[in-house]
């Protein structure tokens, strides 16, 4: 019987989670969707020296906001609870023991200047990269070492210990992700790995392949920096004796700075320019414990649709020109064959413009409401119809919600100032004579579709021996103040007849002065 699909999501609650974290999660979920399989959001949280509160919370609102849904997790329960390995501690033990049991592992009694004075040894030998091994543990106080009642002795005595991983010292270990094809490692580039620490906590590690087996996962979709831990992983599922229902894995690409110079880190911050976090996030400076505010995609005025879209394309692409996918289409079209190797550089244009392509295809009545919350906080009252208008005129304008009542602002306020610019070139005594006359037919006009006042300007215009091209650029001056904006004849139309009038008038007796 082919096995169910099953995928999960396990971060770390070590801060909040960047966008690399979302893209992961993201994947998981789409082949989840696709496949008709599970999403699973486990949470690893056996250092508890990286706990940092706030996060778990985080991560799960940060998803929701995504609209990546969690079918077993830490909220959802199933079948395979607690999801949250801290809750877990006592089923390691046990796996930890297994492998001790059946030669794969050793208990290793080396104190902190044991390690130092052994780092320090190979290091005076110019060994590149000084590491607990198949051929270093042998000068170590390890079971491996020690006389069987010494060691015995030492458990026993409750002495301090950590259990490692004993890895064979030639021998190749290979599996086959489905990203990048068949990785082959050799033993010797793999450290015998703690799997068990002193305070009795599983490392990630063991917890990790543990609670993937447990949980009957089915494929292992992670960031890029685990492809070293993976043949680590490999020999765990070999030595547990877990091989033939071993997840496929598949390491993703890195995210790249916009420069490409290097990965896109959590430290970056606000540093570029942009979010790094999906959600704004509250945390303390490491260094003064100062509180700290880093920006989030939500609270910028993205929309949920726009920045998965936009993750999605980060290391994916569907082989075709399409690029706007809603999360459906992302689940009917999305296979990881299509998941590339290379790294994905960040481009925040491209963000920018999957935002304005999204808002811009809002109906109407929804920018129209967001407009109305937006002025209500200004003190403005707008009625839906008039607020419908006024959104659909200024919504190619506008990136983000906040751009809406922004460009809005020209409908409620009549300018103080007049671009100095185009008064100077296009203002002339003609051009306010021929301004002022079509102020005065429009107060009593029958159209004023937009249409309507179009034709009577162009009328009024030509009477006065003069082209429409001549005083367009005057006209909008004089309605709005600014040299460019939304189409002027549908905001005369939307300011209405008498409003347009007298501000042109004003504008007439100002610049005349
Ligand atoms: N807890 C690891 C992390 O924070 C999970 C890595 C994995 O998916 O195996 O990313």
């Amino acid at each position: 019987m082919e096995r169910e699909v099953r995928v999960r999501f396990a971060p770390s609650p070590t801060g909040p989670l960047h966008i690399g974290g979302v893209r992961t999660a993201l994947y998981n979920y789409l082949l989840a969707r696709k496949l008709g399989g599970k999403m699973l959001l486990r949470i690893e949280d056996t250092d508890q020296n990286r706990f940092v509160p706030g996060a778990e919370q985080y991560i799960m609102d940060a998803l929701r906001w995504c609209g990546i849904e969690i079918d077993e997790g830490i909220e959802q329960g199933g079948p395979h609870a607690p999801y949250r390995q801290s809750e877990r501690k006592p089923m390691y033990r046990q796996y930890a023991q297994q492998l001790i049991d059946s030669g794969h592992a050793y208990y290793a009694f080396d104190t902190a200047e044991d390690l130092d004075a052994m780092r320090a040894r190979l290091t005076a030998a110019k060994v590149p990269n000084p590491q607990y091994n198949s051929i270093t543990r042998a000068q170590m106080r390890n079971s491996l070492t020690l006389p069987e009642d010494e060691v015995k002795q030492l458990l026993e005595s409750g002495a301090q210990y950590v259990i490692r991983l004993k890895v064979p010292r030639k021998e190749e270990i290979r599996f086959n992700d489905l990203i990048r094809g068949w990785v082959v490692v050799h033993s010797s580039a793999v450290d015998d790995k703690v799997l068990m620490k002193s305070d009795g906590m599983p490392t990630y590690h063991l917890a990790n392949i543990v609670d993937d087996h447990l949980m009957e996962i089915t494929h292992v979709i992670r960031g890029e920096e685990w492809l070293p831990s993976a043949p680590l992983h490999v020999l765990l599922y070999r030595y547990l004796g877990w091989e033939a229902t071993m997840p496929q894995f598949a390491h993703l690409p890195l995210l790249l700075k916009p420069d490409g110079t290097g990965k896109l880190s959590k430290r970056d911050g606000d540093k570029l320019g942009f979010p790094v976090f999906p959600l704004e996030w509250h945390g303390t400076d490491a260094e003064t414990g100062q509180p700290t505010v880093s920006s989030g995609y939500r609270e910028s005025g993205y929309l949920p649709e726009a920045f998965i879209n936009f993750l999605a394309f980060l290391g994916w692409n569907p082989g075709t020109q399409q690029e706007l996918f809603s999360m459906q289409d992302l689940i009917d079209t999305f296979t990881i064959e299509r998941v590339s190797k290379s790294p994905a550089r960040f481009d925040q244009n491209k963000v920018r413009w999957y935002n304005e392509q999204y808002l811009r295809a809002k109906p109407d009545a929804e920018l129209a409401h967001y407009l109305i919350q937006e002025l209500h906080t200004q003190g403005l009252a707008v009625p839906q119809e008039k607020a419908e208008q006024i959104a659909a005129l200024v919504k190619e304008r506008a990136t983000f919600p906040a751009d809406l009542a922004k460009e809005a602002q020209l409908f409620f306020q009549r300018s103080t100032t007049y671009d100095e610019q185009v008064i100077s070139k296009k203002w002339n005594a003609p051009v306010a004579a021929a301004l002022a006359a079509f102020a005065q037919e429009l107060t009593t006009a029958p159209d004023t579709t937009p249409d309507g006042i179009k034709a009577l300007l162009t009328q009024v215009v030509e009477g006065q021996g003069m082209k429409l091209g001549q005083v367009l650029q005057a006209l909008r001056v004089a309605v709005t103040g600014a040299a460019a904006g939304p189409d002027l004849m549908h905001i005369m139309h939307i300011l209405g007849a008498p409003e347009t009038a007298q501000r042109i008038q004003l504008a007439v007796e100002k610049l005349a002065a």
